[in-house]
Order: structure tokens, then sequence, then C-alpha cells
């Protein structure tokens, strides 16, 4: 057990939700049920929780998940009940057959945002040590690839947040770009507020009047896909009025030159007839921005999940970098993860192209070190595998057995229709689920697997910290943890060794593999999570540089009233002082992760999307998410209160798209693309752009908004272009 385990009254804990890992405590309320209580001391939503969280206990009864495993029957073709021996040596079977008829990479593997770090990582241990394939990706891919990447080439390290959430309250001016966080995680609206109440601005940016918009000073409403244009516009006026920060440009960075000349080519009037956003507006946006002492950019999945999603976050960067807003108090680029574990789930080695610690598979050093942690030869490893939705798409063809964990492509990918074949016409599926999900429907074997309040486990929040969640009750009999998977099946397969089911033993192991990586986790242990109410990596196991301020959950206490910082430096042992090291909360204040610790500039320009609207094809359709349900709704549409909230998609469009089309409100549309077609209620409203149709994702069937979205992918991060798509709208009825 872990340190801190046992049966307190309440068990302190996180949310298993969104990557804001709210803090939670699970009180007992008699055999086999918890309810959830207020843990105030937490220091990122200070309490506060949402209505996913409140109710996260339901899932925990029986009758809500899967209580036992289930094979499909040969005779019926049914998922019936089945002992887990029967079922794990059917897996084993299964994936065994592959390899032998069709090779390794033949099996792939399909984990998720939403598993713990332990597991992510055990899941990427699995694949290239236990079957040897290379073909392994994840879901979030779908989710930060795009952030990750231009994170990676402007800073020479991605972590979604560079600074605590609550440096937010204190900034001077806010740009927030495609985030509706007032409703996908609404307890950080309260930072939001602080900002407004400190004097600060806020800007969103959206093609939607959202929540999060409402309580702008500012919205800029731009056509779908055209995020990038709105940057390069906004860095053509601060160049433009002269509000360049140079002495920062010439200390800082590097490859101005070109980034400036891309932007100037990018006129104003130019940029307001690419995105609709009116010149005013946008002059009003630039002179906030560069009028203010400190200043963010915080992206989350509009502009990012677009065929152009890299250059577009990109383009954000270098308007930050050329206004000397980054690696600075109070000031920066940053990525709103969305799912809980999407920091860590991209960090221990269950993406395509990585090694835990976050290192590239293909560098040497970083394989032999690896290697040697887990006792194979470096040569054994394989080479990177396919992105997410190239491996999904594969199914039935080069791959012909895949295993599943925490991932529900059949509502979640992009182009759902197409997927759902693909995965039919696998040879052989298991999945590892908590419920049925629409995905678990289709395989040949299904595990039901252990919730976040009956394990314990790792998670990295969305300001790369480090928390831990808590057993709080045992799960029902039938029912085993992703771990004790992955050692039963790796036995089976003859590794007998290597893959341990107690987290804490693969968190140690973890931290080896990590260390001295970029995100360095070994310095980090349970027993410090407990205490420090998480601690933010990079974190090296050794001693503190002696100058910091000690103690990873400050915070903003490193951030004195001078404005200056003094964390942001990975430990480098001096002997002056000897302390554990105490986290990172503050990344880039002294120097970027480049080599020469200077950030890049990259020079980007507006391109069209992958599908602009036609004759055929008239409107945008954008896609993204509602309060009461999360991700593919697997886990919230069977939560009462969540289900009675959001029963079902709808098809929100401004009324004047509505009259010219005929449609009135409550009435069934059909949202058709050149890939399906999905059908919902109208919502009329006047929160939307004319030209632009939205539909949240939570649902299967008719309502799939995925059936129509376009899987155009991002040349560099692999994003599919969710957000962005041509769509006919019409009456259902005909
Ligand atoms: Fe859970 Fe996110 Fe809601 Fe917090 S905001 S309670 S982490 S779903």
């Amino acid at each position: 057990a872990a340190p801190g385990e046992g049966t307190p009254a309440v068990t302190p804990t996180h949310c298993p939700y969104c990557a804001l890992q709210c803090g939670m405590g699970l009180r007992a309320r008699g055999a086999g049920s918890v309810e959830v209580v207020e843990r105030p001391e937490f220091p990122v939503n200070r309490g506060a929780l949402c209505g996913k969280g409140r109710t996260a206990p339901e899932l925990l009864s029986p009758g809500r998940r899967l209580t036992g495993p289930l094979v499909r029957d040969a005779a019926s073709g049914a998922l019936v009940p089945a002992s887990w021996e029967q079922a794990l040596d059917r897996i084993a079977e299964g994936l065994r057959r592959t390899r032998r008829e069709h090779g390794a990479d033949a099996v792939g593997v399909f984990g998720g945002g939403g598993l713990t770090n332990e597991k992510a990582y055990a899941l990427g241990k699995f694949a290239r040590v236990v079957l040897g394939t290379s073909q392994i990706d994840y879901n979030g891919r779908f989710c930060m690839s795009s952030a990750a990447a231009a994170h990676q080439r402007a800073f020479g390290l991605d972590r979604g947040l560079p600074f605590p959430l609550a440096d937010v309250s204190r900034t001077g001016c806010l740009i927030l770009v495609g985030s509706n966080l007032a409703e996908t995680m609404p307890p950080a609206l309260r930072y939001l507020t602080e900002l407004r109440e400190n004097g600060g601005k806020l800007i969103v940016v959206d093609p939607r009047r959202t929540r999060t918009a409402q309580a702008a000073d500012l919205h800029l409403a731009p056509r779908p896909g055209t995020d990038l244009a709105l940057a390069l516009g906004l860095l053509h006026l601060v160049v433009a009025e002269g509000r360049t920060d140079e002495e920062f440009i010439r200390a800082r960075t590097r490859g101005w030159a070109e980034a400036r000349a891309g932007a100037m080519a990018h006129w104003p009037e130019y940029v307001e007839r690419i995105t609709g956003v009116p010149l005013p507006r946008l002059r009003e946006a630039a002179e906030l921005f560069c009028e203010a002492e400190s200043a963010m950019v915080l992206t989350a999945r509009g502009p990012e999940q677009q065929a152009k999603g890299t250059d577009t976050v990109g383009a954000w960067i270098n308007l930050c970098l050329a206004t000397g807003r980054a690696g600075r108090p109070l000031s920066g680029y940053g990525c709103l993860t969305g799912q809980g574990n999407g920091q860590g789930g991209r960090e221990h080695g269950q993406k395509a192209d990585q090694l835990p610690g976050y290192r590239k598979l293909t560098d040497p050093a970083a394989r032999e070190h690896v290697a040697r942690v887990w006792g194979v030869a470096p040569e054994s490893l394989p080479g990177p595998g396919r992105s997410a939705y190239e491996l999904l798409e594969a199914l039935g063809g080069d791959i012909r057995s895949l295993l599943l964990m925490g991932s529900n492509p059949v509502v979640s990918a992009p182009r759902a229709g197409h997927i759902e074949e693909r995965l039919r016409a696998l040879d052989f599926l298991a999945v590892a689920d908590v419920v049925l999900s629409e995905t678990a429907a289709l395989a040949d074997v299904v595990l039901p697997v252990t919730q976040w309040a009956e394990e314990t486990g790792t998670v990295t929040n969305l300001e790369g910290r480090v928390l831990l969640r808590r057993r709080a009750l045992d799960p029902p009999e039938g029912v085993r943890s992703d771990l004790y998977v992955l050692s039963a099946l790796a036995e089976r397969l003859g590794v007998e060794k290597g893959f341990p089911t107690d987290p804490e033993e693969v968190f140690g192991e973890l931290r080896r593999a990590s260390a001295g990586g970029p995100a360095d986790y070994s310095g980090i242990s349970y027993r410090r999570l407990i205490e420090e109410q998480g601690v933010h990596w990079p974190c090296p196991e050794g001693e503190d540089t002696g100058d910091g301020e000690g103690g990873a959950d400050r915070g903003d206490a490193g951030v004195g009233s001078d404005g200056t910082g003094s964390e942001g430096r990975p430990g480098r042992p001096s002997g002056r002082d000897a302390r554990p090291h105490p986290g990172t909360p503050r990344l880039f204040l002294d120097r970027f992760a480049t080599e020469d610790g200077r950030a890049r500039f990259v020079p980007v320009s507006h391109r069209p999307s992958a599908e602009e609207p036609d004759e055929e094809y008239p409107v945008f359709l954008t896609t993204g998410r509602v309060l009461a349900q999360y991700q593919s709704g697997a886990q919230t549409r069977r939560v009462d209160e969540l289900n009675a909230a959001a029963p079902g998609s709808f098809v929100q469009l401004h009324p004047r798209l509505a009259a010219r089309l005929g449609i009135a409100e409550g009435e069934e549309v059909a949202v058709v693309s050149r890939r399906g077609r999905a059908v919902a209620p109208a919502r009329v409203s006047a929160d939307i752009r004319q030209d632009t149709v939205f539909m949240p994702f939570h649902w299967p069937g008719a309502g799939r908004a995925n059936s129509v979205t376009n899987p155009a992918l991002d040349p560099t991060s692999r994003m599919p272009e969710f957000k962005v798509c041509a769509v006919r709208v019409e009456r259902a009825t005909g």
C-alpha cells in the first residue's frame, strides 16, 4: 500500500476527469460507496468542483459499470461472461497468433490520456518489450499534440503551462484562444474573474460567444481555421506600432528576421478579410496586449485541432516572443490540456515517437538509458510507429490485432464511421475499460478495470504538477487494475518479470527511466506528493541549488514582490543547502530549454483549412464540449444528473442561417459532410457566427459529430482537423 493509505475518514484524492485535476476528498458512506467532500487546501481548485467531479462516485456502483470479463461467443456472436483466466488466455492467444502470422508490427496498442502515469508507462513498455511492436499511440494525439509540437519547436520543451495557473490571476492581459473553460473546467473560471478584479484584461478568441467569451473584455470571433492569420495580424500591428521588445528579442531568441518578414506580409486589412474580425477590434486587442505590463496567451483545442495546428500555435508563440511575453514572471504562452492525464500521458512512452521522461525514441542515448532500466538491448526497441489516426486507419490492413486501454475512438476519432469499420475489420480486438463503451462493445474480449477511487497512482495536471490519486475503497470482486492486466499478459507472452502490479513500484521504475530526461520525475516520491500537494516537474533527484525558495507547491510564492522569480532552474546539486529539489513551478525564467538557451521564432504564414466551404458544403462545422459531459461521454453519459442536464447532441446555428434554411428551434437537422452525416435538434442562437454551426462530440449514434469531421492531419503533430470542416445543413425530415 502507498504511504498514507489505510482508512482515513476522508481520503484526499483528485477528480477522474479533466486536466485541472481538482483536489477532492472521498468519505466512506457504508460498504462500497463514497461521497465527495471539498478539499479547500488544494491550491488549484481551492475546494470548487464542477458537476462532473461532484457526481463521479456514481460510476463506482456495480449497476453502471463492468464487473466481470466478457468474451465474444463464437456461436452467438454475443459478448458473454468469462473468468479472468479465460479472458486473459484468449487475449494472449489472439496477440500471439497475429504476431506469428503477420509479424510484431501487425499488433497495435492504443492508450489514453486518462491513464495514470504508471499505466501509461507500463503500456509503452509492454508494447515495446513484450509485443516488440512500434505500433503504439494514444488518444492524446487528438488533444494536445499541436501545442506540444509547437512548444518543443520554440522552447525546446513541452509542458502545457510553464507556470502555475494561479499566475493567470495576476497577469495584465490574457488572450484565451479557442478555450471554453467556463464549461470544460469551470473552477478555473475563478482565475479569469480574479484577473479582471485585479485590473487585468481578458480577450477571448472563439467563433462562438461562449460562456467564457461572455466574461471577456473583448471577444474576437474569427472564421474557423483562421486563428493563425489572426495572430499574424496582431504581430503585424505590434511591429508597425514599434511595440516589439527588441532587447528581449536580441538576448533571448533566434530567428526574428524571418518571422518578422512573415508577419509583415499579413497586412491587417488582409487579415480582416480572412478572419472576418473587424480591424478596429484587431487594433484594440493589440493595444490591450501591448499596454499591459505582463501578458499571456493560452490556447486550447480551437487553434490546435487544425491541419495547421502546430503553425497556428507557433504564430501565437511568435507574438509572445516578439513582445517579450515569455520566460518572464506572469507572462508567457501556455496550453490548456484537456484530458485528466493529458500532460503525463504524453511523457511516459505511450506516444508513437517517445520513450519515458519525454525522450525521443530516435535518440540513441535515450534508447540506451531506457533499455538499461528495462533490462533489454537498445537495438531490441522498435522505432517510431504511426500516429493515432494513421494507426486506427491501418486496422484490418497492416494491423490485424489491437489492445486498447482507456479510449473510445468509435465516438472520439475523426471520420468515426470509417474508424468503426476499421475496428470491425480487425482479426482480434481486446479492450480494457471501466464501462462497456461503444468501442468495447465491438471487442472480442473486454476486461473490466479499476477506477480512480479504487486505485492509487499519479497523474500530471495541466501545470505539470504531478499529483497522487489515492485508493479510497475496494473495487468490486470481478474488477482488476490495468497494471494487473499488463502483468498477467506479459507473463502469458513469455515475459515473467518487469511488470509489477504495485503502482508505487512502477512509479519507482518510471522515476529511474525519466532521470536526466526533459520530464525528469526522479526526485518525486509518493510521500512527497502527499506532503506537498503535488510537485512540478522537472524534479531531478539530488539536492536543490540552494537559491530557490524551497517547497514545490508554493502557488505564487516563487515570484517576489518585485516580480522577479527564483524558480525555473532544474536542480544542479551545489552542496550549499542539502534539500531535495523543490520541483519547477515556473520554467524558462533564466533560459529556454534549447541547446543555446534561446527561444526560436518559427516563420509561419496563413493557409486555408484542408476543407473550405463551397457550393455543395457551404457552412463551417466546428465541434466542442458542453458543461455536463466529458470527452466521448462513455463515463458521464452513465451519470443520471449529467445525463439529465445534457441528454443528447444538438446543432447550434445562427438565427439568420436557420431562417435561410427554414429550420426552427428544436427541429431535427442533418449536418452532412463528404464523410458522413449527423442528425440532432437545432439550437438557434445568436452566439455563433452566421457561417458556422457547432456540435458537441460526446454522443454516439445518429448525433455523432465525429461522423462528419475531417481527418486531414497536421504535417508535424499529426493532429486531425476536428475543429474545421465544410458541411451542408438541412432539415432532417426533408
Ligand atoms: Fe473534475 Fe475538471 Fe470538473 Fe475539476 S473541472 S471537478 S477536474 S471535471
